[in-house]
């Protein structure tokens, strides 16, 4: 990439959540092999990311380019009204499979947020086909999922975009966010909160939706499996859906293959995405049950309104395919240990670093909460130089390397965080 096409992406292209005057630096990135990005200058870094969240297995993997290759020979892609493809049947086969027994219905959509649209939307219509017109979702505050309208509306009030789209979004009704930490003494009145705005609203909400065990984007929070336990008793109590947003944690990123196994609870509504694909490309899947897919589908609408042009689309259900077959090699379950074992033992003596007020593990997943935001521009330039690829954001530096990672390559990540804080 020349000085020329840098200069153009400055001037033209957007990035995720940037300014076109004061754009942040892009670091070219010419191609990328198994846990390392090229850059077009001929240095590596070791990726921290997964692309978030979403190259497990690593970058140009033999058997999902086979899959992609395989599959572009057929047909790259075809409508999914009224035409069924090999490539989608296979890979919902595999999701029923490797998901709890009563997610038996799969709707194939775009992208995460637009899982989460689809998996309101199930929602709404599964009341209105119950005649009822129930339109309020409870959630937690500090939760994220997503940046469709629909999606936004359920994420964190304060530390999102709620107030510039103040008018625009639904008002929905938020918790405090569970406050006792994943490997804490469970502390009952942590659901309490919760639990009192469900049961004082009980009968206006159609759903709960919230990011099981890890709240991600929203502040890279840990937090107890008991309280997903106490939100799932009450769900039920109160005959409320139970939407699990695993985009982030889905596919064995915090040590089980869904978040939702930690609590043993099965949600009404399963959102997945980001690495579904292995991070080859965009696709994600909701999930439910049989009941309330034919409440739905036996309410006036006679159907469930939502048919994006590229559902189902044969190049990325094949990837997926492939990409779920190398998860049940089983390799995964000690990739994901071992890394874990790994971050704890390199990056829990950085709690006691002054700039430090918490480090978090689970799984595949360490964070650094820093007291104060980082400078975002000059913190990667320093990764950079380090060889490293973490992009940090607000307070919290993390990571969530790809599955294949090696001791040594996890390691120059973690002596990159604490050589940024030294
Ligand atoms: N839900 C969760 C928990 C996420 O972490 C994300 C993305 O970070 C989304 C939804 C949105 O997914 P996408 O960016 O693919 O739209």
């Amino acid at each position: 990439m020349t000085h020329d096409d840098l200069a153009f992406d400055q001037r033209h292209i957007w990035h995720p959540y940037t300014s076109m005057t004061t754009p942040l630096p892009c670091y070219p990135v010419v191609s990328a092999q198994g846990v390392e990005l090229t850059l077009a200058d001929g240095r590596t870094l070791v990726d921290g990311m997964s692309s978030w969240w979403a190259a497990i297995h690593g970058y140009n993997h033999p058997a999902l380019n086979a899959a992609a290759t395989a599959q572009l020979g057929q047909m790259a892609h075809v409508m999914f009204g009224g035409i069924i493809h090999p490539a989608a049947v296979a890979l919902c086969r595999q999701l029923v499979a490797m998901t709890p027994a009563a997610l038996e219905c799969v709707f194939l959509a775009d992208s995460g947020s637009v899982a989460v649209e689809v998996a309101l939307k199930m929602a709404m219509q599964y009341w209105q086909a119950r005649g009822e017109r129930r339109r309020r979702v409870l959630t937690l505050k500090r939760g994220y999922h997503g940046d469709t309208f629909g999606a936004m509306a359920v994420c964190d009030p304060e530390n999102s975009m709620h107030s510039l789209y103040q008018g625009y979004l639904p008002h929905h009704l938020f918790a405090d966010a569970p406050q006792c930490g994943f490997e804490e003494a469970w502390d009952a009145a942590d659901i309490a909160p919760f639990e009192q705005l469900l049961t004082q609203h009980a009968t206006e909400i159609a759903a709960v939706i919230l990011e099981p065990v890890v709240q991600g984007a929203g502040g890279m929070r840990i937090y107890h499996p008991d309280y997903l336990k106490a939100v799932r008793a009450l769900c039920d109590q109160h005959g409320i859906l139970l939407i699990a947003d695993e985009i982030a944690t889905g596919f064995g990123r915090t040590g089980k293959l869904f978040a939702c196994e930690h609590a043993g609870i099965t949600p009404d509504i399963l959102c997945l995405g980001k690495a579904l694909t292995g991070g080859y490309m965009t696709l994600s899947a909701t999930l439910t049950t049989r009941q309330v897919a034919e409440t739905i589908s036996n309410g006036a609408a006679g159907c469930f309104m939502h048919g994006p042009t590229f559902m189902g689309n044969p190049l990325a259900c094949a990837v997926a395919g492939a990409s779920l077959a190398l998860l049940a090699e089983n390799r995964w379950q000690a990739q994901v240990a071992a890394i874990e074992t790994q971050l704890r033992a390199e990056l829990m003596p950085l709690a006691g670093h002054p700039a430090v007020a918490a480090v978090r593990v689970l799984g595949a997943i360490g964070v650094v909460e820093l007291h104060t935001p980082v400078d975002m521009a000059r913190l990667q330039r320093h990764f950079v130089e380090q060889g490293v690829w973490i992009r940090p954001f607000g307070k919290l530096i993390y990571l969530m390397p790809p599955y294949i990672i090696t001791p040594e390559q996890l390691t120059r990540l973690t002596r990159a965080i604490a050589s940024a804080l030294a």
